[in-house]
């Protein structure tokens, strides 16, 4: 099982003042920014404890709060909000030295202007509107990555933009520190598959290394009955079994031999601190099946996977797993298989096997088929329609001389008919805005034909992650026209070609 990503995680609030005003003024600021932080350390939508830390008021204390956030392996972002006028040359030293997240929270600590009371005291107090202005200008001059979320506390939207930017803050850290293991290399002659390892580790901070698939069947060989007869037994708890696939079925042992892959991967995950793995259907080595129940059960607690060796898009899994841990509907890995191009077209997705039952409508089954490729034993996979509602699709692309991610926002729909003689997990989807502007959009952009599908998360996590790590992010959604997207991806590359430096 992978941690629960925010058990251990906080955001710490900061508030920025000055001495100007005097004692009794800097009591006021303290207790007013414990309020604002408490309320968004209690609102369901922002799933981090946030930890209030005394106001700053000089140089030397942002100093040494931003060296403690850097160093605190709890905490995973930092919220800045400028209560009163606070100077913000002040802040230079410290914001150069954060590494981790920033969101500024422009805000105000009562909603309400008493305008039949007000006067200059209340005006000194609460001049956010002004503070904040100096202290963006001061982000803007260092060229900070950031979230600026403006409003009071008390709105539904405030408080979800920044749950939406603390899940990205938890994701980017989870990423800076993840281990990949890699079954074998890439599944052969197939580009979009390929990247810089080297460039993502210094980029996003995920180590990517492969490992023989006969290491595997060494942990395989070694698994207890006894470990197999617990999986199976939860399977069964779990989803329904086809007649074959039943312990008195003639397919069971296939079943089996998938329990029996899901604890050796466990153990091999477990025992080297992976978060994420890939596997080859062209390198299996000694192993009789390709893992696929196995594989959808490990990507249902967490892990990331990508199929063909395909180390990004496995990144990218675990990434949004973590960014919508506890959030309702699921998230898996996908590709975009065929398509129904009558009436409103759609999309159908799905892979040989490994598609996540968190995305499930209805309660999975397990079955046993041939798989037409790899040349193995028939593999026992869950099979389930996914959910119809809103979704995002997310693919990762090297483009040489950088990332890319290539973004869709999707309606899942139910299919039309029953697909009785389809033998994998699917889910069918109408692109936004239409079909031809989002599909001649992705291929415009280069998206790969992996992807990550997510009914969890949406615009606000990807933007936001995609700030954190400084990589392009391409979002085709309701507003995309083709004319804007053309212009958006020339802008984009001149942006980032520049953003680089030399
Ligand atoms: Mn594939």
């Amino acid at each position: 099982m992978v941690a629960d990503p925010y058990a251990q995680h906080e955001v710490w609030f900061l508030t920025g003042s000055q001495g100007l005003y005097g004692e009794d003024t800097l009591l006021q600021v303290a207790e007013q920014s414990q309020r604002v932080a408490e309320a968004l350390d209690e609102a369901g939508e922002v799933p981090v404890r946030v930890v209030w830390k005394p106001v700053l008021t000089d140089a030397g204390a942002i100093r040494r709060t931003m060296g403690e956030a850097n160093e605190d392996p709890s905490c995973v972002g930092v919220v800045t909000w400028m209560h009163t006028f606070s100077p913000a040359k002040m802040w230079i030293s410290g914001l150069d030295a954060l590494r981790k997240p920033l969101l500024h929270l422009h805000t105000q600590a009562d909603a309400a202007l008493p305008w039949a009371t007000i006067d200059m005291d209340f005006m000194n107090l609460n001049q956010a509107a002004h503070g904040d202005r100096e202290y963006g200008f001061v982000l803007t001059r260092l060229r900070m990555p950031r979230t600026t979320v403006a409003g009071h506390v008390s709105d539904p939207r405030v408080r979800g933009r920044v749950g939406s930017w603390a899940r990205a803050a938890a994701a980017a850290t989870a990423v800076r520190s993840l281990k990949l293991a890699r079954f074998g290399d890439n599944m052969r002659d197939v580009a979009v598959t390929e990247g810089d390892k080297v460039e993502a580790e210094i980029r996003f901070g995920v180590s990517v290394n492969t490992w023989g698939v006969n290491d595997l069947v060494a942990v395989v060989e070694a698994v207890e009955d006894k470990a197999v007869d617990a999986l199976v037994e939860e399977y069964g708890d779990l989803y329904d079994l086809s007649d074959g696939a039943r312990p008195d079925g003639p397919q069971h042992e296939s079943v089996r031999y998938q329990a029996r892959l899901e604890a050796a991967l466990r153990t091999f995950l477990e025992d080297g601190g992976f978060g994420a793995f890939t596997t080859n259907f062209e390198d299996l080595g000694g192993l009789r099946q390709l893992p696929g129940l196995a594989v959808q059960r490990l990507m249902a607690d967490g892990y990331g996977f990508g199929g063909e060796g395909d180390w990004k898009t496995s990144v990218l899994l675990r990434t949004l797993k973590v960014a919508g841990a506890g959030l309702p509907g699921g998230t898996s890995f996908m590709e975009d298989y065929t398509y129904d191009l009558t009436g409103t077209p759609r999309v159908l997705g799905a892979h040989m096997l490994e598609v996540c039952p968190t995305i499930a409508g209805g309660r999975p089954r397990v079955e046993v088929h041939p798989l037409s490729i790899g040349g193995r034993e028939d593999p026992a996979r869950l099979v389930f329609t996914a959910a119809p509602g809103e979704g995002v699709v997310v693919g990762w692309c090297d483009l040489g001389d950088r990332f890319r991610w290539v973004a869709n926002e999707i309606d899942l729909v139910e299919p039309d008919e029953e697909l009785p003689n389809l033998p994998v997990a699917r889910a069918v989807w109408q692109p936004r805005p239409d079909f031809p502007t989002a599909t001649e959009g992705w291929l415009t952009a280069g998206g790969p034909h992996h992807t990550v599908l997510s009914t969890q998360l949406g615009a606000d996590e990807l933007t936001d992650l995609a700030e954190v790590f400084g990589t392009e992010l391409v979002l085709i959604d309701a507003d995309t026209t083709r004319r804007s997207l053309t212009k958006e991806l020339r802008w984009s590359a001149a942006y980032h070609r520049l953003a680089q430096g030399l």
